[in-house]
């Protein structure tokens, strides 16, 4: 298979959406540097993931500082002179309404969710425009397409990572470096797990395919857009959300 041998960092990889992507890119036959804030997930992880060994590498890191992810990164490249992949997945919600929302809310999410993709994309980029091929996946939403109420500093980050996806996709192609976004709609992990009831339901009746997603519909397309199989993409949101956003 095309993708043996090739090196992908995917953060917030210990539990949730990143789990299942670092589990399908294992599968691909990538070597994965799984990245997250929390040592206890990513200590269960090697177990979860049926013990992948040497392809399965785990670091501790905040994505959300710049100096630590750029220290990652060149850790990764030297250790295995190359990096194939980055899926900038990790995420936070703070929700809240506008008018109360605290300013320690609204930096906690951009920060990470935003300027976290930033550093590993800017990380990354060096490398792969030396190595003349690349992609980045970032883990957009349907909140960064639409807007959603109580979620001003979630869709504002979202959204701002749909600008970075299109403008890294444009700086970097003539170097063979793709840069796409996943927009999921509404998927069972944790995070959805906290929702009120009654949220869960009006979320429900809005998809047209009348299910909430699984990890695994979003790490499908996430392993599409990072292997050759989407070698001519670049620069697209792909949305999977069960039929919300056309
Ligand atoms: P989750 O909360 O289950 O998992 C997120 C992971 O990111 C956790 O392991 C967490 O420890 C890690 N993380 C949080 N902050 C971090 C930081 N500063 N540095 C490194 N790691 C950090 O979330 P999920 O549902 O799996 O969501 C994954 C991504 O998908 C997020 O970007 C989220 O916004 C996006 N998304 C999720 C949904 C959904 O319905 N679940 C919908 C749209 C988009």
């Amino acid at each position: 298979m095309a993708e043996n041998g090739k090196i992908a960092i995917v953060t917030g990889a210990g539990r949730g959406i990143g789990l299942v992507i670092t589990r399908q890119l294992l599968e691909a036959g990538m070597t994965v540097v799984a990245v997250d804030l929390k040592e206890d997930l990513l200590s269960e992880l090697p177990g979860k993931l049926g013990d992948p060994g040497e392809k399965l590498d785990c670091r501790v890191l905040d994505v959300s500082e710049s100096e630590g992810f750029t220290k990652l990164v060149d850790d990764v490249a030297e250790k295995y002179e190359r990096i194939d992949v980055l899926v900038n997945n990790a995420g936070i919600t703070r929700d809240g309404l506008l008018m109360r929302m605290a300013d320690a809310d609204w930096e906690l999410v951009l920060k990470i969710n935003l300027f976290g993709a930033f550093y590993g994309t800017r990380a990354v980029a060096k490398y792969m425009v030396r190595q003349r091929g690349g992609s980045i996946v970032n883990m957009a939403s349907y909140s960064g397409l639409e807007g959603n109420r109580g979620q001003a500093n979630y869709s504002a980050s979202k959204a701002g990572l749909i600008g970075l996806t299109k403008t890294t996709a444009k700086e970097l192609a003539s170097k063979n470096v793709r840069c796409n976004a996943v927009a999921p709609g509404f998927i069972q992990t944790e995070m959805t797990d906290n929702m009120p009831q009654q949220a869960k339901d009006i979320a429900l009746s809005l998809i047209p395919l009348k299910r909430m997603g699984q990890p695994e519909d979003i790490a499908r397309a996430v392993v599409f857009l990072a292997s050759d199989a989407s070698s001519y993409v670049t620069g697209q949101v792909l949305s999977v959300d069960g039929g919300m956003h056309t």
